[in-house]
């Protein structure tokens, strides 16, 4: 009888590999590199705000929501939004906002956010940003579709930004004109550019201001398979990373966030930043990182909440 016992536990192994369906496991690693390539091809024309190019990204994100099973907040995907460029001159961008309820407070929320826009084409060449940013908007559908299969205890808003690259104007119509109320929303993590890194690092801002994120993000560093490092979200100028995207108009609202993304690197707003020089590997494992650390603070908002709380009463 005794060698009957490894055989018994094998066929248990075998019996849970074909009774559990892949995407309750882990995050489709396929579906995320296939999505990164569709948003940063030639044919999205480097989805300037405003622009087709950038209409048609957003049909793709919008088909890939509904595929995934997720709802509008309100009637549409859609969030339109009218902004000032820097030059002045009217901006007509648009957000895209899904819903995932929480099962225990559903009237709680975390804003799990990419900007989905990038430079266009100038002077004939287009601006792909396969990093910057197609990398967190197809980040942002893979952890989505994980949420669907693995509901949060919180509910989370699953957005895209538009219009980042013009000044973050995407992120501040949607704090400014929040689809739910605003001190309802405990959270934001964002992402932006997390696709490659020659040394293997990808960066969460935001433990500086919100030390309650500190404890979440040491453990995760310990146990995670990026060099995941703390910082950029001190001091003044470019070193302070907390408005450099989109992270920052929460920030402002004084909504607690963690920012993930890395340094930058040659190809940064260049037309280089192509699908090609994304490192899959690392992507992936960002965004299983990123995940951990969502999941982490879902299970953890209780302590998130005095924070916020204490930022609601503190008007300064
Ligand atoms: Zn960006």
């Amino acid at each position: 009888m005794k060698s009957s016992k490894p055989v018994h536990l094998a066929l248990v192994a075998l019996w849970f590999t074909i009774a559990t369906p892949v995407h309750a496991q882990a995050i489709d690693s396929t579906r995320l590199i296939s999505d990164l390539r569709v948003l940063s091809a030639d044919s999205m024309e480097g989805r300037r705000i405003g622009t087709s190019g950038n209409a048609r990204a957003r049909a793709f994100i919008e088909n890939a929501i509904n595929r995934i099973g997720l709802r509008p907040l309100k009637a549409s995907l859609s969030a339109p939004f009218v902004a000032k460029s820097r030059a002045g001159a009217d901006l007509h961008g648009v957000n895209i906002v899904s819903l995932l309820r929480g099962r225990m407070h559903p009237d709680r929320y975390i804003v799990i956010s990419a900007h989905y826009d990038h430079l266009g084409v100038r002077n004939g060449v287009t601006y792909n940003g396969a990093d910057d940013n197609a990398s967190g908007s197809a980040a942002v559908l893979a952890l989505a579709q994980w949420y669907k299969y693995h509901p949060p205890e919180n509910s989370m808003l699953f957005v895209w930004f538009d219009g980042e690259e013009s000044g973050l104007v995407g992120a501040k119509a949607f704090v400014e004109q929040p689809p739910v109320p605003i001190e309802k929303i405990i959270a934001n993590v964002n992402l932006d550019m997390v696709g490659r890194n020659a040394k293997g690092e990808l960066y969460a801002s935001g433990a500086s201001p919100y030390p309650v994120m500190k404890p979440l993000l040491d453990s995760l560093a310990a146990s995670t398979r990026v060099k995941l490092i703390l910082g950029h979200d001190t001091g003044s100028g470019q070193n302070n990373w907390i408005q450099q995207s989109d992270q920052g108009p929460f920030h402002l609202k004084k909504i607690p966030f963690v920012y993930f993304g890395v340094e930058d690197h040659p190809d940064y707003h260049k037309p280089t930043d192509k699908f090609e020089r994304i490192e899959p590997g690392f992507y992936f494992r960002c965004v299983q990182t990123i995940n951990e650390f969502v999941r982490h603070l879902d299970l953890a908002l209780d302590r998130v909440v005095p924070v916020r709380v204490a930022g609601l009463q503190n008007k300064d």
